[in-house]
């Protein structure tokens, strides 16, 4: 099952559970807007390239279209539609008064100079300046985006309209009107539900963690858990990962990864294949890479008690049944890494009121959001009898639908 029918299997099924209102669900299967777009990009030799970049505007009953934008070669409309079906989950489950969108290039940004990314990041501004906007649409980084990407996208926006406009996205650099705390924001909000979960659940001491993903929320998790005594034992990135079954020294691991341009290869330690890093007998899977990487065919090979989704959609519909069955609890994508998107609604608020709140006063802001929110999902799980993954479909299906009836 693609990721996109998985969110609306969830919704139909969330919705009959909580007896929301069956035309609010139909609403929700049918995305507000699709906007695909040919982006002619200027490269070094002097030749011309077309990209096709694409804005999948969800659903906006609760506030902007929010969500980020993927420069990756898997990008396709397809997947920015799943994505952007995620995010309006997401915007609602953590209660921030803001839709769902998402948006990307079909692209190895890898494979690209500096000044090449610009001019397709700045071409995506200029393609797309109709449908965003403070108001509007309010789009932010994911997978291999960044702050001078969203900086470049800002500038190019407020020159064609003629005014700037910090609050058109989020995820700038902090010198651009971005917000302290939010490149850490993903890593750390993940870190405040890990520990909440963990208050609920009994499992044990001297808890080993696999870490599927080494890119920006991925590594934060890790320091956050590293810093309270959680030993991590595998860590992969999209190359390969390593294993040490006494715990890994992520210090040097990053220096490592920085200097060879992949975890793998580190010391005498074992490499290992992201495939088989799921599979590994520890105690807690984190997945922060990329979407199905948990499906049918896996998922009975899963040994681990507890599955953290950091990245989205990483975990296929029908692999989630499987996991139940085996008594494995999934803390979902919607709540774990929503994180990211409540501090971008933070920078977004502060761009709006000009003000520049301290990093300390982020974080504490957006510890308050996860614990709210993760609490709410944890008893509405209690009160269904569900899974997190459906409890929490139905904390923000309650919301959209007082929205959406309006
Ligand atoms: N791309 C991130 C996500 O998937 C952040 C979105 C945002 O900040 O708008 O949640």
């Amino acid at each position: 099952m693609s990721p996109f029918l998985s969110t609306i299997d969830n919704l139909i099924k969330a919705g009959k559970t909580a007896s929301i209102n069956k035309e609010v669900i139909l609403k929700l299967q049918n995305p507000d807007r699709f906007v695909e777009a040919c982006i002619p990009v200027r490269m070094d030799e002097g030749n011309l390239k077309f990209f096709r970049a694409y804005r999948v505007q969800y659903d906006n009953s609760r506030g902007p279209y929010k969500g980020g934008i993927r420069f990756h070669p898997q990008v396709d409309l397809e997947e920015v539609k799943a994505l952007a079906s995620l995010m309006t989950i997401k915007s609602a489950v953590v209660d921030i008064p803001m839709g769902g969108a998402k948006g990307g290039v079909s692209i190895n940004p890898k494979e690209l100079s500096e000044k090449e990314i610009e001019n397709l990041s700045r071409g995506w501004a200029r393609v797309f300046v109709d449908v965003i906007g403070p108001n509007k649409d309010v789009p932010a980084p994911d997978v291999y985006t960044n702050a001078q990407i969203m900086d470049w996208i800002e500038d190019e926006y407020s020159q064609i309209i003629g005014k700037k406009t910090p609050a058109v996205i989020t995820g700038k650099s902090i010198k651009n009107g971005g917000s302290l705390g939010r490149d850490k924001a993903t890593g750390l909000g993940s870190f405040y539900v890990f520990e909440n979960l963990l208050s609920k659940l009994d499992l044990g001491n001297n808890l080993k963690i696999a870490v599927q993903g080494f890119g920006n929320a991925g590594r934060v998790f890790i320091d956050y858990a590293v810093q309270k005594g959680y030993k991590i034992v595998a860590v992969s990135d999209s190359k390969g990962g390593v294993y040490n079954k006494d715990g890994l020294d992520i210090e040097r691991l990053k220096v490592h990864k920085k200097e060879n341009g992949s975890v793998q290869n580190f010391g005498a330690l074992k490499n290992i294949s992201n495939e088989k890093l799921l599979e590994l007998d520890v105690d807690i899977l984190v997945l922060a890479a990329l979407e199905n990487q948990i499906t049918r065919e896996n998922a009975n090979d899963i040994k681990v008690k507890l599955i953290l989704e950091i990245a989205n959609g990483p975990i296929i519909k029908g692999a989630d049944k499987v996991l139940e069955e085996k008594e494995i609890v999934v803390c979902p994508d919607v709540l774990t890494n929503a994180g990211g998107v409540v501090v971008s609604y933070f920078e977004w608020s502060q761009n709006i009121k000009n003000e520049k709140w301290t990093e300390k006063d982020v974080n504490i802001r957006l510890k308050e959001k996860m614990t709210k929110a993760f609490n709410e999902v944890w008893n509405m799980s209690k009160e269904y009898k569900v899974n997190l993954r459906m409890s929490a479909y139905i904390v923000a299906l309650r919301r959209l639908e007082k929205s959406i009836k309006l």
